[in-house]
C-alpha cells in the first residue's frame, strides 16, 4: 500500500520503520527542515526532549490499565526493536528507583498504595533498605524511602529518534521536510511545503484558498502530528523542562524517581557521564526557555538525593510540549483509510510501539 504519514516525532518514525519494513510505500510529512532535533526553531518533536523513563507502574499514578498493559508490552517490545536498528541505541530494563524524603513520606506511602492496587502481582514496588539501596546504586544518599520498580527501565531518546529514522530511510522511507500537514481525509493529506507556501504568498491574490496546500492521494494515511493535530482533535501541548547535567563521578545505572510536591522529579543516566533531569508540568503551550523556579526546585531535588550533583555542570536545558487530550489518556482511532493516533503526553516512549502494533493488527484498510 501507499501510505501517507502527517508527522515524524515518535510516532511517525516508528510507523515509516514499522511499515517500511512491511514493505509499504511510505512517505513522511513535517514542518521541521530535517530528521536532526530543530533546537534553534524551538519547535521540536516531544520525542527529542523526553527523558524516556518507560515506567508502567509509576505512570499508574494518573494513567489507567490501558497505559500500563501498553507499557507493558513495548518494554517487551522495545529490545527487538532496538536491536533491529543499523545504529545502536541505549535501551536499560532493570528496574527504576522511587525515592522519598522524610517530609514527603506520606505521599509517598500514598502512592505507593495506589500503584500496589493498580499494578499486577510481579510488578508491585519492592520496598528497599539503606544496604540494599547502596548495593544497587551507590551515588544515592539521603532518601528516607526507596523502592524497586521491576519491569521499567529507560531508552535514550535522542539515539532512538535517530536510529528510527535511518533505518525507515534504508527500507525506502521517503521523508517531505518543511511540510505542513493542514488537514487529513481517509486516504487524503492536504500538504503545503515551505515552497509552495512562498509560491502561494507571491500569487496568492489568484490562489482561492492559498493556505490549504496541495491534496495528495495514498491508500492509508497517519495522523500522528501530536500537539500539531489541532483543530482536528483537541489536543493541548503540556510544558515540561529538563536539564542536561555533565556529571562525572556519579554512578547511576537506574533511572529515580522522588517524590515532590510540585513535580514529578526524575534522573535519567545517558552515555558520556551525563545525567537528564525533569521534568516540570505545567498547563502552557509556552516554550520559552525553563524558569527560575523550575530550575532551582528540579535540580535542588536531584541533588538532595545525589550529593555529588553539586559539581556537575549544567550543560544545556529544553522545553518542549507533550500531547495531550483532555483525559490526558492516548487516543487510538481506526477508520477506513486513516488511523488516528495522539494523546501520549507523558508516557510517549512507554506506549508507542504496543499503540503502533495495535493501530497495525489485522492489516490496514
Ligand atoms: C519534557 C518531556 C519529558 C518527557 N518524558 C517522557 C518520559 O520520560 N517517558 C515517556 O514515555 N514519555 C515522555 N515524554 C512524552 C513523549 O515525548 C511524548 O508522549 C511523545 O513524544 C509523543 O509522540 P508523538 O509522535 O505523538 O508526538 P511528537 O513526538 O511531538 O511528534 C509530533 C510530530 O508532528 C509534527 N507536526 C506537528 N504539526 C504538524 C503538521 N501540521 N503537519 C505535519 N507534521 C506536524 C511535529 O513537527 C513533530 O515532529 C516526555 C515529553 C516531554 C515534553
Amino acid at each position: 500500500m501507499h501510505i501517507g504519514i502527517a508527522g515524524a516525532g515518535l510516532l511517525g518514525r516508528l510507523l515509516a520503520m514499522e511499515l517500511s519494513w512491511s514493505g509499504h510505500r511510505v512517505d513522511v510529512f513535517d514542518p521541521a527542515s530535517g530528521p536532526g532535533p530543530q533546537a534553534a526553531s524551538g519547535s521540536d518533536a516531544a520525542g527529542w526532549t523526553a527523558a524516556g523513563m518507560l515506567s508502567p507502574v509509576a505512570e499508574l499514578e494518573c494513567a489507567d490499565a490501558r497505559v500500563f498493559n501498553w507499557g507493558l508490552r513495548s518494554c517487551y517490545l522495545w529490545p527487538s526493536i532496538v536491536h533491529g536498528l543499523g545504529d545502536p541505541v541505549g535501551l536499560s530494563l532493570q528496574g527504576s528507583l522511587l525515592l522519598a524524603h522524610r517530609g514527603d513520606a506520606g505521599t509517598a506511602q500514598r502512592v505507593v498504595g495506589l500503584l500496589q492496587s493498580k499494578a499486577s502481582a510481579p510488578y508491585q514496588p519492592e520496598l528497599l533498605d539503606a544496604v540494599r539501596l547502596a548495593e544497587l546504586e551507590p551515588s544515592i544518599q539521603g532518601p528516607a524511602l526507596a523502592w524497586l520498580l521491576p519491569a521499567e527501565g529507560q531508552i535514550n531518546t535522542v539515539q532512538a529518534m535517530q536510529a528510527l529514522a535511518a533505518q525507515a530511510t534504508r527500507q525506502g522511507t521517503h521523508w517531505h521536510w518543511r511540510s505542513t500537514v493542514h488537514a487529513l481525509e481517509p486516504g487524503m493529506l492536504r500538504v503545503q511545503t515551505q515552497a509552495s507556501h512562498r509560491r502561494e504568498q507571491v500569487e496568492g491574490l489568484r490562489l482561492t484558498q492559498p493556505e490549504q496546500g496541495e491534496s495528495l492521494r495514498f491508500d492509508h494515511v497517519f495522523d500522528v502530528r501530536g500537539v500539531g493535530a489541532r483543530p482536528q482533535l483537541p489536543v493541548r501541548g503540556v510544558r515540561g523542562e529538563v536539564f542536561w547535567l555533565h556529571a562525572p563521578g556519579v554512578q547511576l545505572s537506574r533511572a529515580v524517581r522522588l517524590m515532590h510536591p510540585r513535580h514529578t522529579v526524575y534522573i535519567v543516566p545517558r552515555p558520556d557521564d551525563m545525567l537528564v533531569v525533569g521534568a516540570s508540568e505545567i498547563e502552557s503551550e509556552d516554550r520559552s526557555p525553563v524558569s527560575l523556579r523550575s530550575t532551582l526546585e528540579l535540580l535542588s531535588a536531584a541533588h538532595s538525593v545525589i550529593p555529588e550533583l553539586a559539581e556537575a555542570r549544567v550543560v544545556r536545558s529544553e522545553t518542549n510540549l507533550r500531547p495531550a487530550l483532555p483525559d490526558n489518556l492516548p487516543l487510538l482511532s481506526r477508520e477506513k483509510g486513516i488511523t488516528r493516533i495522539n494523546g501520549l503526553y507523558r508516557h510517549g516512549w512507554l506506549v508507542a510501539p504496543a499503540m503502533v502494533e495495535e493501530s497495525l493488527a489485522g492489516g490496514l484498510s
